[in-house]
């Protein structure tokens, strides 16, 4: 009987393996943002004028004066100069959760050959990238393709080391030729602007006369698996598809809850710090590390930013964790769900909003005055969930969170607000009349006098609802690892524009009519929780009966799949929220939804491709080779008149048939082309075709329990998930 080599060569070295060295640590002054052109840096580089109009752009969102482009792009240059730096790259973000670079050299050469460096203005605001390579739904055809990147300079330029050299990137947006968005920067900044302006109506009706530019903050918190790299190259699953498409739990799985803020592994502690160093650098604020659930889970937290800053950082932060696992001999895994059985990989998004003169309007404040504005923003959240709940799962929908949603694991896929004991119950009082304003503007006093100057509450923490209040945030919990923080960012930002505006005409209307601002705030929110309050849930959210209740009493959707969730992004109400706010228009949503649902199709295709792949190719010639063996030893028994229980042999040839039955279903299914349109296409593959896969699944992890150890072909569950 022989060995499979890769699975057995691969067990072998990883036993002998060693924490790589990390070499000299350095303090964090010392490399605290050294690779970013940041605030400090300009000050130093730019004229007076100059650097004020830069500032004051990336402080309050303004445009910048072009005729300083030239200035700064000589100043950034001489800087990436002086640090080693020959190419430069625009750098954005396209609509595949992916970052996309396009690099040119500094160098021209002038009429006598000589070689001199050249970036100027021009160069530095535009590039022209070919906008029908990236997925565009259709808005650019290969003949038009003409796409542009644009300099954003709200978030800050920054060199990139690689094996290759350094590079200068640019952070981008990047559009059509027709000025559609085909990125995930723009709506970003455009649902920021749309926000900013309802949040200022409001708080001028609420008497505030020194406003800031509000912007919105952003903490994420990435989770992530590592596994070794030569236990990943015996998978083609785990290297094509991110996650394990088969394999049969292990005795041993997280059922000890062990692992949590367990102690770190040595080789993996070396790994965090190399990308810890790595990410000060660039001036990521890496602020927390710690196991997760699972075993070879783990979690980084930055601390929160400016949500445009914070998308950027989130999406190097992904890049330097898996190209330093690449040197660490790991593979970083950001897939939602790689093991089944194991608890899969999501991102809380924590957000607020805010400004420098009000502060963090979600940050319940000291007085009844700040409290006023507190609930009042908060209210509109609550009416964003309310009506937009499809959308916010629309913008987390994708194949593999499919996966966590709906399972007892993460959030279900029913998207409710949980605001803590004490919130709660002010806005049920609200509602119910019992928090009403006396004649003399003060608030009845029902024993709930002292609700309208309370504390944060610090309490209890609701690990089942998708959506929560935490004191003086909300955290979207049900965004997916892989996931890039912008989708839900928008979704937010702009469902709170909408609300502000809505609040601020009713508002308006109440002061209007003579009502003092108290009586106001409580009339305008008691309509409003009259018609939202049903999105408040402060549960269980993972019982049978919130799924009963959610949607028989609340009228709440349930959206187990993303085949259900995505069509959303073309409801009337939806594209009228994109259109009415700016964020969106339904040329550009429309692109959006035809790029997800395509992603959505592709990556169930690659999936199932596989599953034929590895059952056929690898495990069906395991198990054949076992019973080859088997049968070998039964006939050299049977010469020495002894006879072997034929039960393992009758089952592996039994599993082995079942197998290939369901492969040849799965073979069979994939074969129809023809859909009505894309949501028949996407419930067929949500499903048929991943029914199939799982029916599959289940005879060959079967056969894994039978078949002799050595002749298992892929890295077990149990080898993979614990690091030594
Ligand atoms: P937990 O695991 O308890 O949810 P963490 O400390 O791991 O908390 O992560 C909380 C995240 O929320 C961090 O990124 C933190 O910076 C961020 N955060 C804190 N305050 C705010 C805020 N006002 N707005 C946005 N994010 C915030
Ligand atoms: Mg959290």
């Amino acid at each position: 009987m022989n060995g499979h080599t890769s699975r057995t060569q691969a067990v072998e070295s990883i036993t002998n393996r060693l924490p790589a060295s990390l070499g000299k640590t350095e303090s964090l002054d010392t490399i605290w943002a050294v690779d970013v052109f940041n605030l400090a840096k300009m000050e130093k580089a730019l004229s007076k004028s100059t650097f004020a109009s830069i500032k004051k752009t990336i402080q309050t969102g303004d445009t910048l004066p072009t005729e300083i482009a030239d200035e700064v792009a000589e100043a950034m240059k001489n800087w990436a100069l002086s640090k080693g730096v020959k190419f430069f790259s625009h750098i954005f973000y396209p609509m595949t959760n992916a970052t996309a670079e396009k690099h040119d050299a500094f160098i021209v050469t002038d009429f006598d050959g000589e070689a001199i460096s050249k970036f100027n203005g021009s160069l530095l605001i535009k590039g022209e990238p070919d906008g029908s390579s990236f997925p565009n739904g259709g808005i650019r055809v290969t003949n038009a393709a003409r796409g542009y990147t644009a300099w954003d300079p709200s978030s800050p330029a920054y060199v990139k080391h690689t094996e290759n050299g350094a590079t200068l990137m640019i952070p981008c947006v990047f559009a059509s030729w027709t000025g559609e968005a085909l990125d995930k920067k723009i709506p970003l900044l455009r649902s920021n602007h749309a926000m900013n302006k309802a949040a200022q109506k409001v708080l001028t009706l609420m008497g505030e006369t020194n406003i800031a530019p509000l912007n919105s903050s952003c903490g994420a918190e990435q989770e992530y698996f590592l596994v070794d790299a030569k236990f990943a190259s015996a998978r083609p699953d785990l290297l094509l598809a991110g996650r394990t498409l088969f394999g049969a739990a292990p005795a041993k799985g997280q059922q000890f809850d062990d692992h949590y803020f367990g102690a770190i592994p040595a080789r993996v502690q070396v790994y965090m710090q190399d990308a810890e160093d790595q990410l000060y650098r660039l001036g990521i604020p890496a602020k927390t590390h710690h196991n997760e659930v699972a075993p070879g889970q783990f979690e980084i937290a930055p601390y929160f930013e400016a949500a445009n800053v914070a998308a950027d950082h989130q999406q190097l932060l992904m890049t330097v964790l898996q190209t330093t696992a690449k040197a660490h001999g790991f593979i970083c895994l950001m897939h939602e769900k790689p093991f089944a059985g194991i608890n899969g990989s999501g991102k809380h998004v924590n957000w607020s909003v805010g400004n420098a003169t009000q502060g963090n309007l979600l940050d319940p404040g000291n007085t009844p005055e700040e409290n006023l504005n507190f609930l009042l923003f908060c209210g509109a959240v609550i009416r964003g969930v309310h009506m937009y709940g499809p959308l916010l799962r629309a913008v987390i929908a994708s194949a593999s969170n499919d996966h966590r949603l709906g399972a007892n694991e993460a959030p279900p896929a029913i998207l409710s607000v949980y605001l803590g004991k004490q919130l709660e119950k002010v806005f049920e009082d609200i509602q119910a009349g019992k928090l009403a304003p006396t004649d003399d503007g003060g608030i009845m006093d029902l024993g709930l006098s002292q609700i309208m100057n309370f504390k944060r509450d610090s309490g209890d923490r609701n690990r089942t609802s998708p959506f929560a209040f935490t004191g003086n945030r909300f955290e979207f919990r049900a965004v997916g690892s892989s996931q890039s923080v912008s989708g839900p960012l928008v979704a937010m930002n702009t469902m709170l524009a909408d609300s502000l505006n809505w609040i601020a005409s009713k508002l308006e209307a109440e002061l209007k009519g003579g009502a003092d601002k108290t009586a106001a705030v409580i009339a305008v929110l008691k309509e409003l929780m009259s018609l939202h309050g049903n999105a408040v849930f402060g549960g269980d959210g993972y019982s049978a009966e919130w799924h009963e209740m959610a949607v028989k009493e609340r009228g709440l959707k349930n959206l187990p799949t993303s085949a259900d969730a995505l069509p959303y992004l073309q409801d009337k109400s939806i594209i009228k929220l994109f259109t009415d706010t700016g964020v969106l228009t339904p040329v550009e949503l429309n692109s959006r939804y035809e790029i997800y649902a395509e992603q959505y199709l592709l990556s169930i295709e690659v999936e199932a491709k596989l599953v034929v792949d590895i059952a056929k190719t690898l495990i069906y010639p395991a198990a054949i080779s076992y019973l080859q063996s088997l049968s070998a030893a039964n006939s050299g028994l049977q010469a020495m008149a002894i006879s072997l229980d034929n039960a393992t042999a009758k089952t592996v040839a039994t599993e082995a048939n079942a197998m290939m039955a369901a492969v040849a279903e799965l073979s069979e299914a994939m074969e129809k082309e023809t859909f009505g349109s894309t949501e028949e296409h996407m419930q067929y593959f949500a499903k048929n075709i991943r029914g199939l896969m799982d029916k599959v699944r289940v005879h060959a992890d079967t056969l894994e329990c039978e078949v002799a150890d050595k002749l298992w072909p892929l890295p077990k569950y149990q080898e993979m998930l614990f690091i030594k």
